[in-house]
């Protein structure tokens, strides 16, 4: 999800400035808090591995039921470790969405093991469980790669069917690395994301749901035995004293100013999921007959990083929706098997639900600083422009 140019996207509307995603009016929340954790940095300089690391961790593990946590770089780095840490690598198949954002892919094959691109559910927008085991079979009978994983992927917050991806990889003895970065906060069966797979990843960019003031991510396990070989390939690979080099490693490790930026807006993350839930009730209410909103699996609570939602004509929606002051985005134009780089590990056959929805998919204003007057506003927007 590249967030970086829509993190300052807004347009001019008759209720004033609408924010895509609205990072200042968050920080005017926490600014304080924000300024003395930061001097509590520069006075005891321990900007790698400083004390705040370890609360984070330690934070994030209470919050999610996880294991342990394993603070890290970025959500690119959350994704290679796991892998590496398996041995996932040359000759094995990792099974993923092609609706994703293209780290997921990158990390398969920087681990040196192949993507097998999986359909997704027009739906729900994430991994269809049923097209994953025709493609796990298709694999099997080709007999040319070993079926070793599965990267499911909780899009815009929603989480992805893990109730039927867990028995598949049981039956398949898949390890199932969940690509959470877009879902920090959201639930499934009253667990959240971090507890839901036995490992998952996620990333606090900017303008994820829960955002550092740079890069960073984090690894969830639920077996505390992953800790010391995700933390040693964290630390190039280090053994414990970090004296020797026990295994190949890289730096995945995140610094300690973002941790403190995570911890104080943690204090606040559940006030913002509130929020963000609230609108996208809104959103639904209003838009349901008219468009086709991203919908969950039964007992799934979405976190709704981002909102988004399907509508035939969707270029022209979009366009219109602009001038009226409204900021979109898409979500993605291109799946990953119509992208140059991963063009090789492309289906014969394409991927025909992530195609059709890739093509009516767009994302609206989605973060808890939206006043009801613009969530009234945008509604009436979106039900002009597609009329
Ligand atoms: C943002 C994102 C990533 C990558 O996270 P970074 O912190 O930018 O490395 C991976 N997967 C998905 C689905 C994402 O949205």
């Amino acid at each position: 999800m590249n967030s970086v140019v829509n993190l300052s996207i807004a347009g001019k509307s008759a209720v004033g400035d609408i924010a895509f995603i609205d990072l200042k009016a968050q920080q005017r929340r926490i600014r304080p808090a924000i300024e003395k954790r930061l001097q509590a940095v520069l006075d005891h300089g321990r900007y790698i591995a400083g004390p705040e690391i370890d609360e984070l961790e330690e934070t994030l593990a209470e919050r999610t039921g996880a294991s342990t946590v394993i603070a890290c770089a970025s959500g690119t780095a959350a994704l290679i470790i796991p892998l590496l840490a398996r041995g996932v690598g040359q000759g094995d198949a990792v099974f993923v969405p092609a609706f994703t954002y293209n780290a997921t892919a990158n990390a398969i094959l920087l681990a040196g093991a192949t993507p097998v691109f999986v359909d997704i559910d027009a739906r729900t927008f994430n991994i269809d469980p049923k097209d994953l085991e025709h493609r796990i079979a298709a694999v099997r009978a080709e007999g040319k790669l070993q079926p070793r994983a599965v990267i499911p992927i909780d899009l815009f917050g929603s989480p992805a069917d893990y109730r039927t991806i867990a028995a598949i990889a049981a039956r398949e003895d898949l390890f199932v690395l969940s690509d959470g970065a877009q879902s920090f906060g959201g639930e499934l069966d009253g667990r959240e994301v971090g507890g839901l797979a036995p490992a998952t990843a996620t990333s606090f960019f900017p303008g994820k749901a829960l955002g550092a003031y740079g890069d960073a991510g984090a690894i969830f396990s639920m077996n505390s035995l992953d800790r010391e070989r995700w933390a040693s390939i964290r630390w190039h690979g280090t053994d414990e004293a970090r004296k020797e080099s026990v295994r190949v490693g890289f730096n995945g490790r995140m610094d300690t100013f973002q941790a403190t930026i995570l911890l104080e807006k943690l204090a606040i993350f559940n006030d913002e999921r509130d929020a963000r839930r609230r609108i996208a009730a809104d959103y639904d209410r209003a838009l349901s007959d008219i468009a086709r909103p991203q919908t969950q699996i039964e007992g799934a609570n979405s976190g709704y990083g981002y909102y988004s939602l399907c509508v035939d004509n969707r270029d022209q929606v979009v366009k219109k929706l602009k001038a009226m002051g409204v900021p979109t985005a898409i979500y993605y134009t291109t799946p990953l098997h119509l992208m140059p780089a991963f063009a090789n590990y492309a289906p014969a056959n394409g991927l025909p639900a992530t195609e059709k929805v890739a093509s009516e998919i767009f994302s609206l204003p989605m973060h808890p600083y939206l006043t009801p007057e613009q969530v009234d506003y945008i509604c009436d927007a979106v039900r002009q422009a597609v009329s």
